[in-house]
């Protein structure tokens, strides 16, 4: 039995079926795709520009990561990673953010 998760990876009560309580990271590349980042003019949806964007061992980490902007510093894995990580492709993965945020008919 795995122990129950902090409240950042606690989904809130529509999600619990789906959701993977992942709380650490996967590089899954969602949130530098799904979101729109002012900071680097990065529009809803969209790869970031910084990402790297070949999939599988490697891929998505961030090309410019030491001198990445603060809000990309300030993001945090949450309870949204175990929606949107397990997923088999970026585009699923940005899909899936963009549907939880209620986000994906801006696309
Ligand atoms: S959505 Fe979560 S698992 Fe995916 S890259 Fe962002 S923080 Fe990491
Ligand atoms: S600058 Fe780096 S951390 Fe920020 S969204 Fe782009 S790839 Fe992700």
């Amino acid at each position: 039995m795995s122990e129950a998760p902090s409240e950042r990876f606690r989904p809130p009560p529509e999600y619990p079926p789906r959701s993977a309580w992942q709380t650490d990271c996967t590089a899954c590349g969602a949130c530098c795709s799904a979101p729109d980042i002012h900071a680097l003019q990065k529009p809803l949806g969209v790869p970031c520009i910084y990402l790297d964007g070949i999939e599988g061992a490697g891929a998505n980490l961030c090309r410019i990561y030491e001198s990445r902007p603060q809000v990309c510093r300030n993001y945090q894995p949450d309870w949204v990673c175990g929606e949107v990580a397990p997923l088999p492709t970026l585009e699923a993965r940005i899909r899936r953010f963009l549907e939880i945020y209620g986000l994906e008919g801006g696309v």
